[in-house]
């Protein structure tokens, strides 16, 4: 059957490749090209991006990334046995696909890539979460990056993009929408992938803002928010009672009832109190 890109379909390049899925690199390949050439089209124009892939694995969504212009992708893949296939791509796209054996978690990524950049993924669960709190915690704002559109487990999604009083709610959320703009772009059933597993995923979509949506500084902010949550049934005069010596007059300074619970309290009130914590 003819491919997008005139490359054989992913099925031969596993079977020649012998890509049997190993679970403890989270691997659940997308070998549908429609679909990974979907995902990519949610990250917006990339004719004139560099573009960040971590996992490639055979090459599925790097292909999609390529059939949709990007610029230049940087695809960083830890399983070696992918590697000769994704070489194959990379000899189809002369100068547009560089492709490095190494675990994404040790590589500078920012500092191999000419911005403007976005990072588009199709990430193994086991490594999801850390790498994308990393994305949102650098040293300096704005990041390297300009957008981040990544696929994770569908509870994982939510809890970015939860808002106050929901389940899903918590530090997750207020770290992605405190300097981005976030939202679930697409759903995906576990028959999307190969093998399939056993849960639903989801793909976001994060547009980086040019300063933090409230002012705040980012250490006292993951501090308060990391004591609310860590007792989130609790009122928050208990929860955070460690943190000031006259705790309530703190919280009703912010206008925040000393009797709330942490899943009440909204991002810009949760800033309202770093700023007040770090004045007092
Ligand atoms: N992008 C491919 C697709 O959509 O079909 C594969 C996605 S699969 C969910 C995750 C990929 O990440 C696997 O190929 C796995 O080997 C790779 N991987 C796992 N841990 C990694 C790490 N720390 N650094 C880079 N790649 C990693």
């Amino acid at each position: 059957m003819a491919t997008l890109d005139g490359l054989p379909p992913l099925r031969e390049i596993i079977q020649a490749h012998d890509l049997v899925a190993k679970k403890a690199l989270g691997q659940n390949f997308l070998l549908d090209m429609n679909l990974t050439a979907k995902i990519a089209r949610m990250a917006g124009d990339l004719t004139a991006c560099d573009v960040l892939e971590v996992g490639p694995g055979p090459g599925g969504l790097t292909r999609g990334l390529l059939v949709e212009g990007a610029r230049r992708v940087l695809a960083i893949e830890k399983d070696p046995r992918c590697i000769a296939a994704l070489d194959e791509i990379a000899a189809v796209y002369p100068n547009r696909l560089t492709v490095l054996n190494a675990d994404a978690l040790t590589v500078d990524a920012g500092a191999l890539l000419t911005p403007p950049i976005r990072v588009i993924a199709n990430l193994p669960y086991n490594v999801g979460t850390e790498l994308l709190i990393r994305w949102l915690s650098p040293a300096i704002w704005p990041p390297f990056w300009q957008s981040l559109t990544l696929m994770f487990q569908k509870e994982v999604a939510e809890r970015i993009v939860a808002r106050p009083k929901t389940d899903h709610y918590g530090r997750l959320a207020l770290l992605a929408q405190w300097r981005c703009d976030a939202k679930i772009v697409m759903h995906l059933p576990p028959e999307a992938f190969t093998p399939a597993p056993k849960v639903h995923s989801a793909v976001v979509h994060l547009t980086r803002l040019d300063a933090p949506r409230y002012e705040a500084d980012f250490g006292i902010l993951q501090r308060i928010t990391a004591m609310a949550f860590n007792q989130r049934r609790k009122m928050l005069r208990s929860s955070l009672k460690g943190l000031h010596p006259n705790i309530e007059s703190l919280l009703m300074g912010c206008e925040i009832p000393p009797t709330a619970r942490a899943e009440e309290i909204s991002l810009e009130q949760f800033c309202a109190l770093s700023r007040a914590f770090s004045l007092a």
